[in-house]
């Protein structure tokens, strides 16, 4: 079963999505990490992320793995390093370009593929595009202030200025809801779940709620 968990920045995906996979045993991916990975390979070549065929080619070459929840590239592991400032700045331009979408989406159901098909899923359009006949669509959202408030007590965002965090959501909100390669929209059987005022442990049961009764009429069938 795949359970696909959208939404932007700040809406508590990861911790929610990591919450699931640990209560029902699943493995857990991070597709965010993989575009950001894909950024830290183009950054690191020095072609410039506007650039779309040299970026393409890039990211073709580049050995992006997802291994026990930390991203690698070319062998290295770069968990920490793919949340910089720079890579967060240039992750929206590169994750725009359809064949570097092509690319790591095929990447991404090859890993869920290898996992037996059973995995919680995290990112923008895993409900739309990557996995469309998930069990589960999951799409959270949350106040722009709440999200800020979140990011910026999140120790890997560097500064952990609040202002610099919210008009950096924003502008990430906007480059991935706006771009015509899969778009940021909830998937329209996704379940819409205002993160705000819940705690996480609050969404969490409320995933599973779901996840139990798409178990249960999976074995009705
Ligand atoms: O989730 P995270 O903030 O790490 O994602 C970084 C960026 O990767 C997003 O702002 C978006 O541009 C891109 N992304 C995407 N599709 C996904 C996951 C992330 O385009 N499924």
């Amino acid at each position: 079963m795949v359970i696909a968990i959208d939404g932007p920045g700040g809406v508590g995906k990861s911790t929610v999505a990591k919450g699931v996979a640990a209560a029902r045993g699943l493995a857990y991916l991070d597709t965010g990490s993989t575009y950001r990975a894909a950024t830290l390979a183009v950054l690191r070549s020095g072609v410039d992320p506007d650039d779309t065929d040299e970026t393409t080619t890039v990211v073709a070459s580049a050995d992006i793995a997802y291994v026990d929840g930390v991203v690698c590239l070319d062998g290295e592991r770069v968990g920490a390093e793919v949340r910089r400032a720079g890579v967060t700045a240039a992750v929206s331009a590169v994750s725009a370009i359809p064949q570097v979408r092509r690319h790591i989406v095929e990447m991404q159901r090859d890993w869920v593929r290898a996992h037996g098909g059973n995995a919680v899923v995290e990112g923008r359009d895993i409900g739309t595009v990557v996995f469309p006949d998930a069990a589960v669509k999951v799409y959270l959202t949350a106040r722009p202030e709440v999200r800020a408030a979140r990011r910026s007590g999140d120790p890997e965002v560097s500064g952990n200025n609040p202002c610099v965090v919210a008009r950096e959501l924003a502008e990430r909100d906007r480059k991935d809801s706006t771009r015509a390669a899969s778009p940021l929209v909830p998937a329209s059987d996704a379940v819409i779940i205002d993160t705000s005022d819940m705690t996480a442990a609050e969404v969490i049961d409320r995933v599973l709620a779901l996840v139990d009764e798409a178990a249960g009429s999976d074995e009705d069938v």
